[in-house]
């Protein structure tokens, strides 16, 4: 059984036949959301029981077109245990909107602490120090778990101090800088992701074989065997959901 931390399942042009083989390959799932209002669209598409966890967000990169749905997300986070994905992305193609992302991040990061902590799905692509200062300043907010992390090993031994978990997706590791950040990175702290749909390499690649692929690099990274590896990832993910159940 694979662990899915991180997979868009209601940006799939077929988002039902995605749940459904999700579940039949009983892969645990982590059901990101882009905004308030496409959980709220997209809450079909998840079922806690089989192992598709809901998660509202609000994307760094929609949050300034969007400013009223900030309003949304609060009475959301009180009814689910996971929150993403959300975070800041310091890209040039952002950088007009981040004082607006930095504001929506730290606002739901107190929400999230207000409602006692959640277990969060983090982007922080070309800001991961700005990222891991707003989870200092807001440490009862939950669990981050870092999502696609592509800081420098520095920044990984802080989030690492700081208790964050890191999911990794094998695109992430098609590059020597990926690989070695990920043999950096506490077995313990490691989860599996799809990013799906954006990492499918063709429409007929499952996420089931996209993160058994996944599992393997990490093997061969860390030179554990590969059910050692699948065995621990799942012992994280259930520790993290228990941790917010
Ligand atoms: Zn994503």
């Amino acid at each position: 059984m694979s662990v899915d931390a991180h997979c868009h399942i209601d940006l799939h042009p077929d988002p039902q036949k995605v749940f459904e083989t999700l579940i039949a390959d009983g892969v645990q799932t982590i059901a990101v959301t882009t905004t308030p209002a496409a959980f709220k669209g997209s809450s079909r598409f998840m079922d806690s029981m089989r192992g598709i966890y809901p998660a509202v967000g609000f994307h760094p990169e929609v949050v300034a077109e969007r400013p009223q749905d900030i309003k949304l997300i609060r009475p959301i986070i009180e009814r689910v245990q996971w929150v993403g994905e959300i975070g800041l992305d310091g890209s040039k193609r952002f950088e007009k909107s981040y004082d607006k992302q930095k504001i929506a991040f730290e606002r739901i990061l107190v929400e999230c602490h207000l409602a006692g902590g959640r277990n969060l799905s983090i982007h922080s692509r070309n800001a991961a120090d700005d990222v891991l200062d707003c989870l200092e300043r807001h440490s009862g907010s939950g669990t981050a778990v870092l999502h696609w992390f592509s800081g420098t090993k520095k920044q990984l031994r802080r989030a690492n101090d700081l208790g964050c978990y890191f999911s990794v997706n094998d695109q992430m590791m098609s590059t020597g800088k990926g690989r070695t950040l990920i043999s950096e990175i506490p077995i313990d702290r490691l989860l599996t992701e799809s990013d799906a749909p954006f990492t499918l390499t063709s429409s007929k690649q499952s996420i089931a074989s996209c993160l058994i692929s996944c599992e393997r690099i990490i093997s061969e990274c860390l030179g554990s065997s590969h059910m050692e590896v699948k065995q621990k990832i799942r012992s994280n993910f259930d520790c993290i959901n228990q941790a917010a159940g």
